[in-house]
């Protein structure tokens, strides 16, 4: 890893940081003064949708822009990296076992601290009416979302990864399509014979640059944009909602936070040789990044840069391992979606079972996997869960007011997990490497 990529990512990251702390020290202001007189609060609601939100839209776009070329880019460029089409099925294996595993376990903290504390329970017939007829529209909305999504079966999901059109798919921001037809193509690339396998390596590896460097400019903007975005957000914030729902946020906070810090340094001790604190220090951007655009796919473009320039994991691993991730693994969103349908089924007094809880961590995984990689987008799949244990589906209206701020948090421990699990997998990878390379040659298969 190059030290000076180190230090001038640390840089980068302790200005977003004060950006954070600027943007909330202001909205902060701006809602107190906006507490004093009619004009000034009118004044604020100005700024925070004319001036701060399309100025934070400015650096989302940039990152969204270059979403597609480098989700294509770099998994085409981490299959053909690969060399020999054999080694992709244990990479394969290996990433989705530790997505799994990341996402089985951060439901069973979610869980076990529902289940403890039982948020649900500490609830009145008044707030709970209060809160569901507050977030009404917002729920009827999100309902519709949900009901208009395919119900999970073999014919969905060849739909699913192999639409009729996939330009058009790729144009609706159909991202799993794009990953399954990159694989296809970096495993015919690796079928190529040396000379033509290397030119189309290099090909890629220039649109790959090409992508990384934008986002370098991108990330120039970011604190100036985070302050925006986060300005904007706590000028918004329902903190009534906040304050009844304290012990829910609580919960899921500190599950979050339990996950982060607990699960993901026991996996990194477990699994390789780096040092957790070291490890946290050098993804500060990314996870600053997730934080403030609630999208592990906008943090994407970063999250590759990071983890090639600051970790040192091989390209071909991180350019197969973390656009995977950034649409797979979700273990913030597993736990969120866990506690969500266990605060709805306590508030509504539903009970259930260790069986039923045993299904919901299998159908919560399931979920959690097609959850995409954008703001607010595991709530129509919480609704169908809910209506799966015939918990009444409306009371997603309950968590509603407090959803942005638990989203910025749930795409942190996304993105977080997403890199550790590119640590694993590469470390397995350059081990098996070396033994490879300590035994005789016996000769190459493709
Ligand atoms: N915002 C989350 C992400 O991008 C997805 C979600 O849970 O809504 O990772």
């Amino acid at each position: 890893m190059s030290q000076q990529a180190v230090s001038q990512s640390d840089r980068l990251a302790t200005r977003i940081m004060w950006g954070m702390a600027a943007g909330i020290v202001v909205g902060i202001l701006a809602r107190l003064a906006g507490g004093r007189a009619e004009w000034l609060a009118r004044g604020s609601a100005w700024l925070a949708a004319e001036v701060f939100d399309p100025f934070g839209q400015i650096f989302l776009r940039l990152l969204f822009f270059v979403v597609i070329p480098l989700i294509f880019s770099s998994l085409v460029l981490g299959v053909i990296q690969l060399g020999r089409l054999d080694r992709l099925g244990p990479l394969a294996a290996r990433t989705f076992a530790v997505f799994f595993l990341n996402m089985s376990v951060g439901l069973a903290i979610g869980l076990f601290l529902m289940n403890t504390v039982q948020p649900g329970r500490s609830i009145s017939e008044e707030v709970q009416a209060q809160l569901v007829s507050q977030a009404a529209n917002q729920a009827q909305e999100v309902q519709a979302r949900a009901a208009a999504m395919p119900r999970l079966s073999f014919r969905e999901l060849v739909e699913m990864f192999m639409p009729r059109n996939l330009l058009k798919a790729v144009v609706e921001f159909q991202i799993l399509p794009l990953i399954l037809f990159a694989i296809l193509l970096g495993a015919a690339g690796t079928q190529l014979d040396e000379l033509r396998r290397r030119q189309t390596q290099s090909a890629v590896e220039i649109v790959t640059g090409l992508m990384t460097t934008l986002v370098h400019f991108a990330m120039l903007l970011a604190p100036w944009a985070v302050a925006a975005m986060l300005a904007s957000q706590v000028m918004r914030a329902g903190l009534d909602v906040l304050k009844a729902l304290s012990l829910f946020v609580a919960c899921v906070l500190g599950g979050l936070a339990l996950h982060l810090f607990g699960t993901m340094t026991l996996l990194l001790k477990l699994f390789t040789r780096r040092s957790p604190g070291a490890f946290f220090r050098a993804i500060r951007t990314v996870l600053v990044t997730a934080f403030s655009t609630s999208s592990s796919n906008a943090t994407l473009p970063t999250t590759i840069a990071v983890t090639r320039e600051n970790l040192g994991v091989s390209a071909s691993t991180a350019g197969f391992v973390l656009p995977l991730g950034a649409t797979m693994n979700m273990s913030g969103t597993a736990l969120y979606e866990g506690c969500v349908v266990l605060f709805v089924a306590q508030v509504y007094g539903v009970s259930l079972s260790l069986g039923d809880q045993v299904t919901l961590l299998l159908l919560t995984v399931l979920s959690a996997v097609a959850v995409a990689g954008i703001p607010g987008a595991s709530l129509p799949l919480i609704v169908a869960l809910l209506t799966t244990f015939r918990i009444p589906p409306e009371g997603i209206a309950l968590i509603l007011g407090a959803d942005r701020l638990l989203d910025m948090a749930r795409t942190v421990v996304n993105v977080g997990a997403d890199v550790v699990t590119a640590c694993i997998v590469d470390e397995g990878i350059k081990t098996e490497e070396t033994r490879d390379a300590d035994q005789p040659v016996r000769g190459k298969s493709r």
